[in-house]
């Protein structure tokens, strides 16, 4: 199955898709996740991509798309996949459609703007696994470590708060369109999911929607 994980930052995407992937048994394509470990190793997209991800802008579609492109192409993806955080424009989703590869699902999480600030600015992550944690909602076991390999648990450098606003706005301008580009297609199953509540409460919605569709 081909997913695709859809919501503003903060939505809980990234918590999401940990319990699809390991349900659908199908890998989770995080950009964000990549071009994140592309900034700590110093490679050369790393070097292109930082000053646009520090200041919540968007990455060109042209190097993403040629990111994702040649990700889709690996073994572990022949049976599917979850893009979280893919497409963020309509470009980005027209290169798929164009590239033959048809979407089965998409999953839309829905959160009020005062909501998703509280949750990036307590986010903390674990950059090895992209496990995603939250200072008072979801903390870890022992505080600023991650459960299951004890690594040091990291803020991003892009959930500050100014930088929040930002990203929210770059979300509706581009990333919004794409709510209409999505349900008028019949041939994809449009789920939309209020990302409101208890993680397992939305973790469940979610596995019903897939399952029938809606
Ligand atoms: P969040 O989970 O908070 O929505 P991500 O980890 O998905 O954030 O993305 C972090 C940053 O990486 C974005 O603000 C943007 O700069 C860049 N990025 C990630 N995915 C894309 C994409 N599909 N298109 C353009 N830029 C992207
Ligand atoms: P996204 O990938 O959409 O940017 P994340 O999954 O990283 O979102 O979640 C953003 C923050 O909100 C994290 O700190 C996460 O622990 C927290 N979070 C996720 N889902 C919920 C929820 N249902 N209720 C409260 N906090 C949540």
């Amino acid at each position: 199955m081909k997913i695709i994980l859809l919501g503003p930052p903060g939505a809980g995407k990234g918590t999401q898709a940990q319990f699809i992937k390991e349900q659908l048994n199908i890998p989770q394509i995080s950009t964000g996740d990549m071009l994140r470990a592309a900034v700590s190793s110093g490679s050369e997209l790393g070097n292109r991509v930082k000053a646009v991800m520090d200041s919540g802008g968007l990455v060109s579609d042209e190097i993403i798309i040629a990111l994702v492109k040649e990700r889709i192409l690996e073994a572990d993806c022949a049976d599917g996949f979850l893009f979280d955080g893919f497409p963020r424009t309509i470009p980005q989703a027209a290169a798929m459609e164009a590239a033959g590869v048809p979407i089965d699902a998409v999953v839309e999480i829905q959160v009020d703007d005062g909501e998703l600030i509280k949750r990036i600015t307590g986010r903390r992550v674990h950059p090895g696994s992209g496990r995603v944690y939250h200072v008072i909602y979801n903390p870890p076991k022992v505080a600023d470590v991650d459960d299951e390999s004890g690594d040091p648990l990291v803020q991003r450098e892009d959930d500050t708060e100014e930088t929040v606003r930002d990203r929210l706005a770059v979300y509706y301008e581009q990333t919004q369109p794409l709510i209409a580009h999505y349900k008028g297609q019949p041939s994809i199953a449009y789920i939309e999911v209020n990302g409101q509540g208890d993680v397992a409460a939305i973790q469940s919605a979610i596995s019903k929607g897939l399952a029938s569709g809606k």
